[in-house]
């Protein structure tokens, strides 16, 4: 992880206290807009990405570790609603920086992921090769910092739904059937919250995130229509797949 250095927030005088913020309070000589609002702005917060957010939208956004990591109980609770249980897993939730996503995405082509998961098995051996026991562990869940607080939510959200399948015995599953069912998880939390532009924010899952993701969600929401969450959930557990829709 880049080391980056600190500047003191002087939009709220809260010090930042973490070595994650790659940010600085800035006047622009001309009126710029805000990267999340699109309002015209004279301060903003300049992130070293090309970020520029306003007061409201830098106050309203997730900065530091600390605060990344107050979430996190929070949204495991409510997972559990759901019937996804990530109580007594190991979640290393790392808040981190453009350049540092950048570095740790490297293989996913032209992409910058605002979360990334990884993870891996330690399996043992029998005498024979085959593998007898699976310790499912999860390396790091990685978000990128500044984020507004709705969506470091969805993403943690969609992040601890991967973490989740990991420590489960599922089939294989195609990278649209893991990513839809984890989209899908956001978007009902989402829909519980108390946030108006909901709705919105669910419309341009299903439009304008990349192919994968889309494809993955719409067939979710499809799926959603003739079965409950939880069926759909024990169907992908046997099958691997989405339940088959009632009609052609
Ligand atoms: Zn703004
Ligand atoms: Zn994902």
């Amino acid at each position: 992880m880049n080391k980056q250095t600190l500047y003191k927030n002087t939009l709220t005088n809260k010090g930042v206290t973490s070595d994650i913020c790659d940010y600085k309070i800035k006047r622009a000589s001309d009126s710029i807009s805000c990267s999340y609002c699109n309002k015209e702005i004279s301060h903003s917060a300049s992130y070293e990405d090309g970020r520029e957010l306003c007061k409201k939208c830098f106050d309203n956004s997730v900065h530091t570790q600390e605060e990344a990591l107050e979430f996190l109980p929070k949204l495991i609770n409510d997972m559990k609603k759901f019937g996804i249980d990530c109580q007594n897993m190991n979640i290393p939730l790392r808040l981190i920086n453009r350049k540092s996503m950048e570095h740790e995405s490297k293989s996913l082509k032209n992409f910058i992921p605002i979360g990334l998961t990884s993870r891996y098995n330690l399996n043992s051996y029998n005498s024979s090769r085959q593998i007898v026991h699976r310790e499912p562990v999860i390396d790091s869940v990685l978000i990128l910092n500044g984020l507004s607080v709705t969506d470091f939510c969805m993403t943690l959200v969609h992040e601890l739904g991967h973490c989740w399948i990991h420590h489960q015995d599922f089939p294989q599953l195609e990278p649209y059937v893991e990513e839809g069912l984890c989209e899908l998880l956001s978007c009902i939390w989402l829909k519980q919250q108390n946030i108006p532009e909901r709705g919105q924010k669910i419309q341009n899952l299903l439009n304008y995130s990349s192919d994968v993701y889309k494809k993955g969600l719409n067939r979710a929401m499809i799926a959603l229509k003739d079965y409950s969450f939880k069926e759909i959930i024990q169907y992908i557990s046997l099958k691997g797949i989405f339940p088959p829709r009632y009609y052609n």
